[in-house]
């Protein structure tokens, strides 16, 4: 079961607080952003399961805000926050990309019911190809743990495999040692860092080493 990630993008402090305390209490991972292009630039850096999105925010509107997102090929979705009665923001919010809008102001059951749905829509979406999944000239089948690359057949071991599926899931977000110990190893920080280092290394032979980029200093993040 992975975490559920969700980018709140509003700038109203005190309804970012009541929002995501919320979303917290229900089990989902929030980061938020105060304005539209701190906004673009934490949704391309990491992987989201949903944004939520204000639409009057500085910097750079929501409308822009989810059009240069869809423009760039991400297909994270998203549920614009519009003013009360605006029904135009609607219009425009959904012919640029947004899945579904939700008017301001709103009941945070309603909020809820909103995000649970277009959770289970993006779930759907992305159960299927994460059994399988290409990058570069390297194909992967997790169901059957067989990888190529260029066609031919690359041997990884099951602990090269789990390593692989976790950076493959957690694509474009900075993976710190101590979490890919925990996660993938399971031993938590008990087993020294260096122990990462090597098999990331040998990772990168077998797939290609542009395709795991060293954070300095901080650790890892995979690239298709
Ligand atoms: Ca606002």
């Amino acid at each position: 079961m992975f975490e559920r990630r969700i980018l709140l993008v509003e700038d109203e402090e005190s309804l970012v607080l009541v929002i995501s305390d919320r979303l917290k209490s229900e089990g989902y991972q929030v980061e938020c952003a105060g304005d539209g292009e701190s906004a673009l630039a934490k949704a391309v850096s990491a992987s989201f399961d949903l944004i939520i999105l204000d639409v009057a925010l500085p910097k750079k509107n929501g409308f822009d805000v989810c059009r240069d997102l869809r423009q760039r090929g991400n297909e994270t979705p998203v549920l614009m926050l519009t003013a009360r009665g605006q029904v135009v923001d609607r219009v425009i919010g959904l012919k640029l990309g947004a899945d579904d809008y939700l008017t301001k102001p709103f009941d945070m059951m309603e909020l809820l019911a909103r995000v649970e749905a277009l959770m289970r829509r993006s779930r759907a979406t992305v159960e299927k190809p994460s059994e399988s999944y290409a990058f570069g000239d390297v194909r992967v089948d997790f169901r059957k743990a067989v990888v190529t690359r260029d066609a031919r057949t690359v041997e990884l071991s099951g602990l090269e495999l789990r390593l692989l599926r976790y950076f493959i899931e957690h694509r474009g977000t900075l993976l710190t040692r101590d979490e890919l110990l925990d996660k993938v190893w399971g031993y938590g920080a008990t087993l020294a860092t260096r122990t990462v280092d090597v098999h990331v290394a040998q990772l990168r032979q077998k797939i290609g080493a542009e395709h795991v980029v060293t954070v300095h200093g901080l650790g890892y993040k995979f690239v298709s």
